[in-house]
């Protein structure tokens, strides 16, 4: 039987929950790879993937590169000060210029919502979203799910609960459909300032104290004060935030005995999450990065071949 597709991967109601899973557990498989001594296999071999990043990155844009190569594809980054959007391309010109040279995929991040779907709807390349404005992070939430899977055995009936600057982060948005879907609950926390309007209409339970969602909570995810993208002041100063909402080792009591410390990177220590939380046993903080490489490898894979196609592994 021929599996479902994935055209694109722009946001996460592209994926039922089939192919949901079918990610996570293509990823496993990689995972093993990247374990090897030799982490490169030949999957994508004359593929081209072009990784179109206009906005700061560090692990997204490294591990879509790593991803790339280890599955044999050529791999070239493009974007910020080098390119030619500095010298007022529009974005709708830079596309048709990379699909030009065949791209077979585009990985695009953007600051404004929306963007990786003006590209899909421009380019003959599958698109894959590695971050748009405040909208959508679907590799991050996939990476997310995968590493809690691995620690958990499944995610049916967890409590996650999502706290910081909710209204501008695409990370929590694009948790908050995916966890949910794989069978996990989301509660969401941050002061009534950094939940966003309309937060009622996301199916999930929201407070403006930290404690009550940590309250017998699984996992624990923390998230960074997006400064770039705060307009109006939204609360008083950083030292406040961080006395009311930073997580420390006496609130994360509160969470299950065995709970699980997240943060999609980069952290703020000492703001959002205390230092020896960071680096404490119960931070999964690294086995996010590493499990990074895995999913996006696996989203390459899927998106770059034909459903039936094996992996080479
Ligand atoms: N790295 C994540 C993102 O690009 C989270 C963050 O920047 O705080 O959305």
């Amino acid at each position: 039987m021929t599996e479902e597709r994935l055209r694109h991967l722009l946001g996460i109601r592209d994926l039922s929950k089939t192919l949901a899973e079918r990610i996570l557990d293509t990823a496993e498989t990689f995972l093993e790879v990247t374990r090897r001594p030799v982490r490169k296999v030949p999957t994508l071999r004359g593929k081209t993937v072009l990784n179109l990043f206009f906005e700061a990155s560090t692990r997204t844009r490294s591990s879509f590169e790593l991803a790339g190569k280890r599955l044999g594809a050529d791999v070239m980054n493009v974007g910020g000060s080098s390119s030619s959007t500095s010298k007022g391309e529009t974005l709708r010109d830079t596309v048709a210029t990379l699909d030009a040279m065949h791209a077979d995929v585009i990985v695009v991040r953007h600051g404004a919502s929306g963007a990786a779907s003006y590209v899909a709807q421009r380019a003959r390349a599958a698109v894959i979203n590695a971050g748009d404005g405040m909208h959508e992070h679907p590799s991050q939430a996939l990476l997310d799910s995968f590493t809690i899977r691995r620690h958990k055995k499944s995610l049916q009936g967890l409590r996650v609960a999502i706290c910081g600057d909710i209204a501008h982060s695409r990370v929590a948005r694009s948790n908050a459909l995916l966890l949910p879907m794989l069978g996990a609950e989301v509660v969401l926390a941050g002061p009534r300032t950094l939940l966003p309007l309309g937060v009622e209409s996301w199916g999930v339970k929201s407070y403006d104290r930290l404690e009550p969602a940590l309250k017998n909570a699984d996992v624990v995810m923390m998230l960074r004060i997006q400064k770039e993208r705060l307009g109006a002041r939204l609360f008083s100063t950083l030292r406040e935030y961080s006395q009311q909402f930073g997580l420390t080792s006496a609130r994360l009591a509160l969470a299950k005995s065995d709970a699980v410390v997240m943060h999609p990177g980069p952290v703020n220590r000492g703001v959002e999450i205390a230092d020896d939380i960071v680096d404490g046993s119960r931070s999964l903080i690294l086995d996010q990065v590493e499990a990074g490489v895995a999913v996006r490898m696996a989203i390459l894979y899927l998106c770059a071949t034909d459903p039936d196609q094996s992996i080479g592994a």
